[in-house]
């Protein structure tokens, strides 16, 4: 074990994570939107926020739902003595059913067969079934919702909802708006016929979803990006006021001259063709500074854009600082804003063609995260 003067916070790679902004998103959001109630989303440790230091924060501004992936994100909310309801949006192994109802979580129930397993290990576990409308991902079929209706009164559950996921809410095309109207009409053929069963979650909508689209079936969203501050889709405008909740920095750890015909780096795909100024950052595709960076993205230093020269390496990054008056030590923000310039999650996304969340997601325990 390392001590904690061992381990306490270094200038080598970190997040600046705003809890205040945490907040004012979801303000902002609850403004925007139809839904009475938030279920935050905090799976995959809240986006890489931190899922406990979120929740608590998000408990304490009114949220009683949460969300998340898996059965040890469940636990690991209850540990750190999250007190509202948590759903498991996705599959638990046999063998740690039990655990659901030792821990007080929700459970979603995948398909049929998973219903006849719960029914069968945890028949006293809180469950809500999935309604597949479209994506193909999980839950009951809803093109027969007859069907769905039926193995919603087989199985005895201990049942209290039911929801589905849209797959193209955060896309503005006629056809991705048809195709979702289509996901909604569905989800509520099936609600409608179990309306008689009274559950008192049933819902439909992510972040996307809350803010563009209209079901009668709107009392909660769950929220996940938007709270984080990053758009569902690149094309989107989000609502005035929400902003990233994260930032990433890092340092200078030295400075030094590139002579024309040098090259940077790994395979050597950079050659100065002028005489440059070459800064190393200590951070690398380890941190989750992805490789696809190389060459591509840059970094922010001091309100001035410096590009990522030569391959990302695992630890380690250079970018091109020329003309800039930097030293080791100086910081350099890899995600957020610097004088007035901005290079976001989403921005990062857009230049390797991926989006906001992977970026969020993708940065390891290496990097230290630091709560403002
Ligand atoms: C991740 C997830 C969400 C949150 O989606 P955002 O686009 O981040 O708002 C909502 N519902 C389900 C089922 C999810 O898996």
């Amino acid at each position: 074990m390392l001590t904690e003067h061992q381990t306490h916070f270094s200038r080598r790679s970190w997040t600046e994570i705003r809890l205040s902004a945490l907040r004012e998103n979801l303000r902002i959001y609850k403004e925007h939107c139809r839904a009475e109630e938030i279920m935050a989303v905090v799976k995959a440790d809240a986006y890489g926020h931190g899922a406990a230091e979120c929740a608590h924060v998000l408990a304490e501004a009114g949220v009683r739902l949460f969300a998340v992936s898996n059965i040890i994100e469940a636990i690991e909310l209850r540990l750190a003595g999250v007190k509202g309801e948590i759903l498991i949006l996705g599959y638990t192994p046999a063998e740690q059913l039990p655990l659901l109802t030792e821990y007080d979580i929700m459970q979603a129930v995948v398909s049929e067969a998973d219903a006849a397993r719960i029914a069968e290990k945890a028949p006293e576990a809180r469950v809500q079934y999935a309604i597949d409308t479209g994506m193909n991902r999980i839950g009951l079929d809803a093109d027969d919702p007859a069907a769905c209706e039926a193995v919603m009164r087989k199985y005895p559950l201990n049942l209290c909802g039911m929801f589905t996921h849209l797959c193209v809410a955060d896309t503005d095309t006629a056809e991705c708006r048809a195709f979702t109207r289509g996901q909604i009409a569905k989800f509520e053929a099936v609600a409608d016929r179990v309306a008689d069963m009274q559950l008192p979650y049933v819902h439909c909508l992510n972040s996307a979803g809350g803010l563009w689209q209209e079901t009668k079936y709107n009392r909660i969203a769950r929220l996940g990006i938007v709270m984080y501050g990053l758009k569902p889709d690149y094309a989107n405008t989000l609502p005035e006021g929400i902003r990233p909740v994260l930032e990433w920095k890092s340092v200078i750890s030295m400075v030094k001259p590139l002579h024309k015909g040098e090259t940077v780096g790994y395979g050597r795909t950079f050659t100065a063709e002028h005489e440059m100024l070459l800064a190393t950052v200590p951070t690398g595709y380890a941190d989750g500074y992805d490789r696809l960076l190389s060459n591509r993205g840059y970094v922010l230093i001091d309100g001035h854009r410096a590009p990522v020269v030569g391959r990302v390496c695992m630890d380690q990054l250079t970018v091109d600082v020329t003309g800039l008056d930097v030293e080791a030590g100086d910081e350099v923000v890899l995600l957020g804003q610097s004088g007035g310039e901005t290079y976001t999650a989403d921005d990062m996304a857009q230049q390797i063609g991926t989006i906001g969340y992977e970026i969020i997601c993708g940065i390891t325990h290496r990097v230290q995260r630091k709560y403002l």
